[in-house]
């Protein structure tokens, strides 16, 4: 059996492959370890394994799983990457230190309501519809550069750009195409790619990348 440390130094050491492949400095890279529908006890053999960074999707699964695991690893950081309802923004302000799932106006004022009550402002990346799909969620390239500038100006600290690309086609022209809209708007973060793609992110200029399944056991 393959256990966490070892599947942490084998994603760890993708990262570094390709970082260094694109001519990047691999600690430029830094890895969420995606830990939805995950229990409590894996989550901990990543931590004993060195990962002090996590991701969830959802507020519920988060809150019920992360509150003994953060009084216990007070170190340890959490990101939101998935679809955030305007509803959730108070539990996701105090759970949440990064969210990667920013993507309409509504949100964005939400969460600022939400960090004017709870005193503390989560870093946030604006994701974008990369592939233009109706359901997924996204702001539209078109729309781009104003939410941007609504993100701007509000008491976010913006982190950068997030995608999904669209699921079964090749992923590298939708990372390439973040990166050049992050080039374009000048933005600094880029958190792309998965456990099937991570590599191809890395080497087209991922400073996150979101990797759940390749940490974990079947
Ligand atoms: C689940 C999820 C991931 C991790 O996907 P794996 O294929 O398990 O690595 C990354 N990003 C988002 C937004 C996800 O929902």
């Amino acid at each position: 059996m393959i256990d966490a440390a070892t599947r942490l130094a084998s994603v760890r050491d993708g990262i570094a492959a390709a970082a260094r492949t694109a001519g990047r400095d691999p600690d430029s890279v830094t890895l969420v370890a995606v830990s939805k529908t995950r229990s409590a006890g894996e989550v901990e053999e990543l931590i004993a394994a060195g990962q002090k960074i996590f991701g969830e999707s959802r507020v519920q699964e988060a809150a019920d799983k992360w509150s003994g695991l953060k009084a216990a690893h007070p170190d340890v950081t959490l990101h939101c990457i998935g679809r955030l309802q305007s509803n959730k923004a108070d539990e996701a302000v105090q759970l949440f230190d990064v969210i990667h799932s920013l993507d309409r106006a509504s949100l964005l004022d939400a969460l600022v309501r939400a960090g004017e009550r709870a005193g503390r402002y989560p870093a946030v990346y604006v994701q974008v519809n990369i592939g233009a799909e109706e359901q997924k969620g996204g702001v539209a390239l078109a729309e781009l550069p104003a939410f941007l500038d609504q993100v701007r100006a509000s008491p976010l600290p913006l982190a950068g750009l997030m995608c999904i690309p669209p699921a079964g086609v090749e992923p590298s022209p939708y990372f390439a195409l973040l990166a050049k809209l992050a080039r374009r708007h000048d933005v600094t973060g880029l958190s792309m790619g998965m456990s099937g793609d991570y590599k191809a992110a890395v080497m087209l200029g991922a400073t996150v990348v979101r990797v759940g399944t390749a940490l974990f056991a079947d």
